[in-house]
């Protein structure tokens, strides 16, 4: 698909979740819908849980403190915000940023799904648990973090790469190095995903 209907076709979507009042508790007590954003011909697609606080008054993703320790990872990785798309599964902020409950998970995981058919990219990275299960329900993620996964989204074959939710590492040290450790490595699994 072309950037300018990439372009068209997230505009549609966001209008489609606005119209079809998806998740209308969340939508009352949110500011904004935070989409996603990014690249839309980006190789990789980064997805966490729901907007926060400042998610919610900006209407990005990832612009509080989990997003600053991201931006140290991008940097660190040499990648930058323009060259990834951010989005989470959930995309209103859910009070008080309790757990998004499971019914609002299923209720965006195929607007989701439509945003990855959209993009095409060849890596999907999620951040924490809330992502990482939808596309492998069984995984823990202790034990799968890291690791590329095979997923077929649409007729694509992409790269899964399930990472620790950087709100969970920022401030536990060992946490911190595995997700830093992980992230290193993922410069070269896109690499090997440009093959598929
Ligand atoms: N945490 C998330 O999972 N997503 C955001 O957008 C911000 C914080």
């Amino acid at each position: 698909m072309a950037h300018r209907e990439k372009a068209h076709a997230m505009r549609n979507l966001e209008e489609e979740i606005l119209s079809k009042n998806i998740t209308p508790e969340l939508a009352e007590q949110a500011h904004r819908l935070v989409i996603g954003d990014g690249n839309l011909d980006a190789d990789i697609v980064f997805i966490g849980e729901a907007p926060g606080k400042k998610e919610d008054e900006q209407g990005m993703p990832f612009v509080g403190a989990a997003g600053k320790f991201l931006d140290v990872m991008l940097e660190a990785a040499s990648m930058q915000r323009s060259d990834v798309y951010i989005t989470n599964i959930v995309k209103y902020r859910p009070p008080n940023n309790r757990d998004p409950k499971a019914s609002e998970k299923e209720a965006f995981w195929p607007f989701l799904l439509r945003q990855l058919e959209i993009i095409q990219p060849k890596v999907v990275i999620t951040l924490g648990r809330h992502s990482m299960n939808y596309f492998l329900p069984d995984a823990i993620i202790g034990d799968v973090h890291g690791q590329p996964h095979k997923v077929v989204v649409g007729e694509q074959e992409m790269l899964l790469i399930p990472l620790y939710h950087p709100s969970a590492a920022a401030y536990n040290g060992s946490l911190r190095q595995t997700l830093i450790d992980d992230f290193l490595t993922v410069p070269e699994i896109v690499k090997q995903a440009k093959h598929l």
